[in-house]
Protein backbone atom coordinates (compact mmCIF):
# COMPACT_ATOMS: atom_id res chain seq x y z
CA UNK A 1 0.00 0.00 0.00
CA UNK A 2 2.80 2.36 1.21
CA UNK A 3 4.68 1.28 -2.28
CA UNK A 4 2.14 2.80 -4.02
CA UNK A 5 1.63 6.07 -2.65
CA UNK A 6 2.54 9.47 -5.10
CA UNK A 7 6.04 11.15 -3.11
CA UNK A 8 7.99 13.62 -3.48
CA UNK A 9 10.92 14.81 -1.52
CA UNK A 10 10.18 18.13 -0.35
CA UNK A 11 11.94 19.32 2.65
CA UNK A 12 10.57 21.89 5.35
CA UNK A 13 13.08 23.91 4.52
CA UNK A 14 16.50 24.05 2.46
CA UNK A 15 19.54 25.79 2.06
CA UNK A 16 20.76 24.09 -0.61
CA UNK A 17 19.67 26.10 -3.66
CA UNK A 18 20.38 29.70 -1.91
CA UNK A 19 23.83 28.66 -1.05
CA UNK A 20 24.55 27.40 -4.02
CA UNK A 21 23.86 30.87 -5.94
CA UNK A 22 25.87 32.53 -3.43
CA UNK A 23 28.72 30.40 -3.12
CA UNK A 24 31.51 32.18 -4.87
CA UNK A 25 30.17 35.65 -3.67
CA UNK A 26 30.73 33.94 0.08
CA UNK A 27 33.60 32.29 -0.75
CA UNK A 28 35.22 35.66 -1.88
CA UNK A 29 34.20 37.55 1.05
CA UNK A 30 35.63 34.86 3.34
CA UNK A 31 39.04 34.69 1.94
CA UNK A 32 38.83 38.89 2.40
CA UNK A 33 38.24 38.44 5.66
CA UNK A 34 40.31 35.93 6.42
CA UNK A 35 43.28 37.78 4.98
CA UNK A 36 42.90 40.82 6.93
CA UNK A 37 43.04 38.64 10.45
CA UNK A 38 40.30 41.09 11.73
CA UNK A 39 37.07 39.07 13.26
CA UNK A 40 35.80 41.31 15.83
CA UNK A 41 34.65 44.84 15.38
CA UNK A 42 35.89 45.71 12.47
CA UNK A 43 34.97 47.12 9.04
CA UNK A 44 32.60 44.24 8.10
CA UNK A 45 30.78 44.52 10.67
CA UNK A 46 30.30 48.87 10.61
CA UNK A 47 29.53 48.20 6.91
CA UNK A 48 27.08 45.67 7.44
CA UNK A 49 25.23 48.03 10.20
CA UNK A 50 24.88 51.09 8.04
CA UNK A 51 23.46 49.21 5.34
CA UNK A 52 20.90 46.91 7.49
CA UNK A 53 19.75 50.12 9.02
CA UNK A 54 19.49 51.88 5.44
CA UNK A 55 17.40 49.05 4.17
CA UNK A 56 15.08 49.50 7.16
CA UNK A 57 14.94 53.14 7.04
CA UNK A 58 16.16 53.70 10.16
CA UNK A 59 19.59 55.81 11.24
CA UNK A 60 21.08 53.09 13.29
CA UNK A 61 21.75 49.36 13.95
CA UNK A 62 23.71 47.54 16.35
CA UNK A 63 25.13 44.52 15.74
CA UNK A 64 25.18 41.52 18.45
CA UNK A 65 25.81 38.16 19.10
CA UNK A 66 21.81 36.64 18.87
CA UNK A 67 17.75 37.41 18.46
CA UNK A 68 17.36 36.51 21.75
CA UNK A 69 20.34 38.71 22.83
CA UNK A 70 18.96 41.97 20.77
CA UNK A 71 15.53 42.04 22.64
CA UNK A 72 17.82 41.60 26.15
CA UNK A 73 20.23 44.38 25.13
CA UNK A 74 16.94 46.75 24.21
CA UNK A 75 15.34 45.47 27.60
CA UNK A 76 18.54 46.78 29.66
CA UNK A 77 19.09 50.03 27.85
CA UNK A 78 15.51 51.18 28.63
CA UNK A 79 16.45 50.03 32.20
CA UNK A 80 13.85 47.63 32.68
CA UNK A 81 14.53 45.22 35.09
CA UNK A 82 13.45 43.66 38.82
CA UNK A 83 9.60 44.23 39.67
CA UNK A 84 9.12 45.86 36.37
CA UNK A 85 6.27 44.00 33.57
CA UNK A 86 6.72 43.66 29.69
CA UNK A 87 3.35 43.15 27.61
CA UNK A 88 4.45 40.51 24.81
CA UNK A 89 2.37 37.69 22.59
CA UNK A 90 1.15 34.55 24.22
CA UNK A 91 1.52 32.67 20.95
CA UNK A 92 5.51 33.11 19.92
CA UNK A 93 8.85 31.77 20.32
CA UNK A 94 9.90 31.50 23.68
CA UNK A 95 13.20 33.81 23.09
CA UNK A 96 10.76 37.14 23.28
CA UNK A 97 9.69 36.37 26.72
CA UNK A 98 12.86 34.93 28.16
CA UNK A 99 14.75 38.55 27.09
CA UNK A 100 12.21 39.65 29.40
CA UNK A 101 13.02 37.36 32.41
CA UNK A 102 16.75 37.62 31.82
CA UNK A 103 16.04 41.20 33.08
CA UNK A 104 14.44 40.11 36.04
CA UNK A 105 11.04 41.49 34.92
CA UNK A 106 8.17 39.75 34.49
CA UNK A 107 6.83 38.82 31.17
CA UNK A 108 3.11 39.66 30.73
CA UNK A 109 0.64 37.82 27.84
CA UNK A 110 -1.58 39.24 25.50
CA UNK A 111 -3.84 37.39 23.13
CA UNK A 112 -3.04 37.27 19.16
CA UNK A 113 -6.08 38.22 16.68
CA UNK A 114 -6.98 34.77 15.23
CA UNK A 115 -6.54 36.44 11.92
CA UNK A 116 -3.44 37.57 11.90
CA UNK A 117 -1.53 35.58 14.93
CA UNK A 118 -0.39 38.71 16.06
CA UNK A 119 -0.49 40.89 19.11
CA UNK A 120 -4.53 41.90 19.83
CA UNK A 121 -4.27 46.21 20.28
CA UNK A 122 -7.94 45.55 22.08
CA UNK A 123 -6.67 43.32 24.33
CA UNK A 124 -3.56 45.33 25.67
CA UNK A 125 -4.97 47.34 28.23
CA UNK A 126 -6.39 44.85 30.72
CA UNK A 127 -3.11 43.70 31.14
CA UNK A 128 -1.38 47.35 32.18
CA UNK A 129 -0.47 48.30 35.50
CA UNK A 130 1.19 50.32 37.53
CA UNK A 131 4.46 48.13 36.88
CA UNK A 132 4.12 47.68 33.05
CA UNK A 133 7.05 49.64 31.15
CA UNK A 134 6.81 48.37 27.43
CA UNK A 135 5.08 46.15 24.61
CA UNK A 136 6.62 43.72 22.42
CA UNK A 137 5.47 43.61 19.59
CA UNK A 138 6.07 40.05 16.98
CA UNK A 139 6.15 40.69 14.16
CA UNK A 140 4.71 36.78 13.82
CA UNK A 141 5.86 34.60 11.02
CA UNK A 142 6.92 37.75 8.52
CA UNK A 143 3.18 39.71 9.22
CA UNK A 144 4.07 42.90 10.94
CA UNK A 145 1.85 43.47 13.85
CA UNK A 146 -0.81 46.29 13.91
CA UNK A 147 2.11 48.89 14.79
CA UNK A 148 -0.66 52.28 14.66
CA UNK A 149 -3.16 50.51 17.25
CA UNK A 150 -0.45 49.48 19.46
CA UNK A 151 1.44 52.40 19.36
CA UNK A 152 -1.88 54.39 20.40
CA UNK A 153 -2.11 52.09 23.85
CA UNK A 154 1.98 52.37 24.15
CA UNK A 155 1.71 56.17 24.03
CA UNK A 156 -1.51 56.90 26.25
CA UNK A 157 0.55 55.17 28.75
CA UNK A 158 3.77 55.71 28.51
CA UNK A 159 5.09 52.80 27.65
CA UNK A 160 8.44 51.88 25.38
CA UNK A 161 7.13 49.85 22.05
CA UNK A 162 9.64 47.00 21.29
CA UNK A 163 9.42 45.17 17.73
CA UNK A 164 10.75 41.73 18.29
CA UNK A 165 11.37 41.49 14.17
CA UNK A 166 13.13 38.54 14.18
CA UNK A 167 11.15 36.83 11.37
CA UNK A 168 9.88 39.71 9.69
CA UNK A 169 13.31 41.14 7.29
CA UNK A 170 12.31 43.19 4.64
CA UNK A 171 8.56 43.09 5.75
CA UNK A 172 6.33 46.29 5.27
CA UNK A 173 4.05 47.88 6.92
CA UNK A 174 1.90 50.97 5.77
CA UNK A 175 4.95 52.14 3.29
CA UNK A 176 8.08 51.33 6.14
CA UNK A 177 10.04 48.49 6.85
CA UNK A 178 9.69 46.07 10.18
CA UNK A 179 12.21 47.65 12.47
CA UNK A 180 11.60 51.06 11.95
CA UNK A 181 7.94 51.25 13.21
CA UNK A 182 9.13 51.00 17.11
CA UNK A 183 11.10 53.35 19.46
CA UNK A 184 13.45 50.46 18.90
CA UNK A 185 13.47 46.86 17.08
CA UNK A 186 15.66 43.39 17.46
CA UNK A 187 16.29 41.43 14.59
CA UNK A 188 18.21 37.34 14.74
CA UNK A 189 19.84 36.17 11.89
CA UNK A 190 19.67 32.53 12.91
CA UNK A 191 19.95 30.30 9.93
CA UNK A 192 16.72 29.85 9.36
CA UNK A 193 15.35 33.15 9.45
CA UNK A 194 14.45 35.21 6.18
CA UNK A 195 17.80 37.03 6.62
CA UNK A 196 20.19 34.38 8.12
CA UNK A 197 23.91 33.89 8.69
CA UNK A 198 26.27 30.77 8.54
CA UNK A 199 25.78 30.55 12.50
CA UNK A 200 24.21 32.90 14.92
CA UNK A 201 23.86 36.72 15.02
CA UNK A 202 21.63 39.38 15.65
CA UNK A 203 20.73 43.24 15.14
CA UNK A 204 18.82 46.56 17.00
CA UNK A 205 17.64 49.13 14.80
CA UNK A 206 16.33 52.06 16.08
CA UNK A 207 16.28 55.76 15.58
CA UNK A 208 17.21 57.06 18.96
CA UNK A 209 21.04 57.81 18.96
CA UNK A 210 21.65 57.76 23.01
CA UNK A 211 20.05 54.37 22.86
CA UNK A 212 21.64 52.81 19.96
CA UNK A 213 25.07 53.72 22.12
CA UNK A 214 23.49 52.57 25.05
CA UNK A 215 23.13 49.23 23.48
CA UNK A 216 26.59 49.07 21.88
CA UNK A 217 28.13 49.64 25.11
CA UNK A 218 26.18 47.17 26.97
CA UNK A 219 26.68 44.61 24.49
CA UNK A 220 30.97 45.14 24.32
CA UNK A 221 31.44 44.55 28.16
CA UNK A 222 29.86 48.03 29.16
CA UNK A 223 32.78 49.68 27.59
CA UNK A 224 33.86 52.50 25.17
CA UNK A 225 37.61 52.76 26.07
CA UNK A 226 38.54 49.07 26.26
CA UNK A 227 39.30 48.29 30.20
CA UNK A 228 37.37 51.20 31.14
CA UNK A 229 33.51 49.73 31.79
CA UNK A 230 30.58 52.33 32.72
CA UNK A 231 27.86 49.80 33.11
CA UNK A 232 27.77 46.09 34.29
CA UNK A 233 27.64 45.31 30.10
CA UNK A 234 27.71 41.18 28.55
CA UNK A 235 30.01 40.17 25.56
CA UNK A 236 27.32 40.28 22.67
CA UNK A 237 28.89 41.25 19.21
CA UNK A 238 28.22 39.90 15.67
CA UNK A 239 31.52 38.52 14.61
CA UNK A 240 33.17 40.05 11.35
CA UNK A 241 32.61 36.62 9.07
CA UNK A 242 28.97 36.70 9.71
CA UNK A 243 28.08 40.63 8.99
CA UNK A 244 30.76 39.81 5.82
CA UNK A 245 28.30 37.04 4.76
CA UNK A 246 24.97 39.27 5.74
CA UNK A 247 26.73 41.50 3.85
CA UNK A 248 26.55 39.20 0.30
CA UNK A 249 23.22 38.21 1.56
CA UNK A 250 21.49 41.13 2.29
CA UNK A 251 21.61 42.04 -1.33
CA UNK A 252 19.29 39.00 -2.46
CA UNK A 253 16.87 39.41 0.51
CA UNK A 254 14.17 41.26 -1.89
CA UNK A 255 14.28 38.50 -4.19
CA UNK A 256 14.18 35.80 -1.58
CA UNK A 257 11.37 37.43 0.39
CA UNK A 258 9.59 37.22 -3.43
CA UNK A 259 9.65 33.69 -3.63
CA UNK A 260 8.16 33.33 -0.46
CA UNK A 261 5.54 35.51 -1.47
CA UNK A 262 5.03 33.71 -4.71
CA UNK A 263 4.96 30.48 -2.82
CA UNK A 264 2.25 32.06 -0.39
CA UNK A 265 0.18 32.72 -3.05
CA UNK A 266 0.34 29.70 -4.67
CA UNK A 267 -0.70 28.03 -1.67
CA UNK A 268 -3.40 30.57 -0.95
CA UNK A 269 -5.23 30.17 -4.29
CA UNK A 270 -4.26 26.09 -4.29
CA UNK A 271 -5.51 24.98 -1.31
CA UNK A 272 -8.80 23.77 -0.84
CA UNK A 273 -9.91 21.44 1.87
CA UNK A 274 -12.16 22.43 4.41
CA UNK A 275 -10.44 20.56 7.09
CA UNK A 276 -7.86 23.71 6.44
CA UNK A 277 -7.48 26.90 7.81
CA UNK A 278 -5.09 29.19 5.40
CA UNK A 279 -3.62 31.88 6.56
CA UNK A 280 -5.16 35.65 5.50
CA UNK A 281 -3.68 37.16 2.42
CA UNK A 282 -1.90 39.98 2.42
CA UNK A 283 -3.20 44.04 1.67
CA UNK A 284 -2.02 46.82 -0.40
CA UNK A 285 -0.36 48.39 2.15
CA UNK A 286 1.43 45.72 3.49
CA UNK A 287 4.29 42.97 2.93
CA UNK A 288 4.07 39.65 4.77
CA UNK A 289 7.65 38.09 4.33
CA UNK A 290 6.38 34.90 4.91
CA UNK A 291 8.70 33.64 7.41
CA UNK A 292 5.88 30.78 7.99
CA UNK A 293 3.42 29.71 6.18
CA UNK A 294 1.00 28.45 9.04
CA UNK A 295 -1.88 26.57 8.58
CA UNK A 296 -4.50 24.97 11.14
CA UNK A 297 -6.35 22.07 11.38
CA UNK A 298 -8.32 20.24 14.25
CA UNK A 299 -6.14 16.71 12.75
CA UNK A 300 -3.09 17.90 13.02
CA UNK A 301 -0.91 14.51 13.91
CA UNK A 302 -3.20 12.92 11.20
CA UNK A 303 -2.10 15.31 8.31
CA UNK A 304 1.54 15.80 9.86
CA UNK A 305 1.83 12.18 9.21
CA UNK A 306 0.15 12.06 6.00
CA UNK A 307 2.33 14.52 4.41
CA UNK A 308 5.11 13.21 6.10
CA UNK A 309 4.56 9.45 3.90
CA UNK A 310 4.53 11.52 1.07
CA UNK A 311 7.82 13.21 1.67
CA UNK A 312 7.00 16.75 2.71
CA UNK A 313 8.01 18.41 5.56
CA UNK A 314 6.75 20.32 8.16
CA UNK A 315 6.92 21.81 11.51
CA UNK A 316 4.71 22.92 14.52
CA UNK A 317 5.24 26.76 15.63
CA UNK A 318 4.77 26.24 18.55
CA UNK A 319 3.41 22.93 20.11
CA UNK A 320 3.26 24.35 23.38
CA UNK A 321 2.26 27.87 24.49
CA UNK A 322 4.77 29.49 26.69
CA UNK A 323 2.63 29.73 29.51
CA UNK A 324 2.34 25.75 29.39
CA UNK A 325 5.97 25.89 29.15
CA UNK A 326 7.55 23.66 32.17
CA UNK A 327 10.25 26.63 32.31
CA UNK A 328 7.17 29.00 33.08
CA UNK A 329 5.75 27.16 35.58
CA UNK A 330 6.66 29.34 37.91
CA UNK A 331 4.71 32.06 36.57
CA UNK A 332 1.68 29.84 37.58
CA UNK A 333 -0.38 30.93 34.53
CA UNK A 334 -3.57 28.08 34.13
CA UNK A 335 -3.79 26.22 31.56
CA UNK A 336 -7.04 27.08 29.66
CA UNK A 337 -6.13 30.90 30.84
CA UNK A 338 -4.93 32.07 26.97
CA UNK A 339 -7.04 29.80 24.90
CA UNK A 340 -6.39 31.65 21.79
CA UNK A 341 -2.32 30.83 22.21
CA UNK A 342 -3.04 27.01 22.96
CA UNK A 343 -5.66 26.56 20.74
CA UNK A 344 -2.92 27.94 18.11
CA UNK A 345 -0.38 25.77 19.54
CA UNK A 346 -2.65 22.66 19.34
CA UNK A 347 -3.40 23.25 16.01
CA UNK A 348 -0.92 24.92 14.15
CA UNK A 349 1.11 23.50 11.69
CA UNK A 350 3.70 25.01 8.90
CA UNK A 351 4.05 24.24 4.85
CA UNK A 352 7.48 24.27 3.01
CA UNK A 353 8.31 27.98 2.22
CA UNK A 354 12.09 28.60 0.90
CA UNK A 355 13.86 30.08 -1.67
CA UNK A 356 14.35 28.06 -4.46
CA UNK A 357 11.47 25.18 -3.81
CA UNK A 358 10.12 23.62 -7.89
CA UNK A 359 6.63 24.51 -8.96
CA UNK A 360 6.84 20.67 -8.81
CA UNK A 361 6.93 20.52 -5.33
CA UNK A 362 4.58 23.41 -4.85
CA UNK A 363 2.03 22.02 -7.13
CA UNK A 364 2.81 18.55 -4.95
CA UNK A 365 2.22 19.65 -1.35
CA UNK A 366 -0.79 21.70 -2.71
CA UNK A 367 -2.54 18.61 -4.81
CA UNK A 368 -1.60 16.46 -1.90
CA UNK A 369 -3.09 18.49 0.91
CA UNK A 370 -6.25 18.64 -1.15
CA UNK A 371 -6.21 14.96 -1.47
CA UNK A 372 -6.01 14.96 2.47
CA UNK A 373 -9.73 13.37 3.69
CA UNK A 374 -10.70 14.82 7.54
CA UNK A 375 -10.34 12.30 9.92
C1 LIG B 1 14.28 33.37 16.30
C2 LIG B 1 13.49 34.26 17.18
C3 LIG B 1 14.08 34.95 18.26
C4 LIG B 1 15.45 34.67 18.76
O1 LIG B 1 16.45 34.70 17.84
P1 LIG B 1 17.82 33.85 18.10
O2 LIG B 1 18.74 34.43 17.11
O3 LIG B 1 17.49 32.43 17.88
O4 LIG B 1 18.24 34.12 19.50
C5 LIG B 1 13.30 35.85 18.94
N1 LIG B 1 12.01 36.06 18.63
C6 LIG B 1 11.41 35.41 17.63
C7 LIG B 1 9.98 35.70 17.32
C8 LIG B 1 12.12 34.47 16.89
O5 LIG B 1 11.50 33.80 15.91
Amino acid sequence: MINKLKRMEVPFVSFEYMHNEIRQEINEKFAQIYNKNIFIMGEELTKFEQEFAEYCGVKFAVGCATGLDALYLILRALEIGRGDEVIIPSNTFIATALAVSYTGATPVFVEPKISTYTLDPRRIEDKITSKTKGIIAVHLYGRVADMDEIREVADKHHLKLIEDAAQAHGAVYKGKRAGSLGDVAGFSFYPGKNLGALGDGGIITTNDCKMAEKIRILGNYGSVIKYHHKLQGTNSRLDEIQAGFLRVKLKHLDKWNSARNYIANQYLKGIRNPAIILPVGEDNENLCVWHIFAIRTKCRNELEQYLSDRGIGTVKHYPIAIHCQEAYKNLSIEKGSLPLAEEISSTELSLPMYYGMTQEQIDFVIETINEFKIF
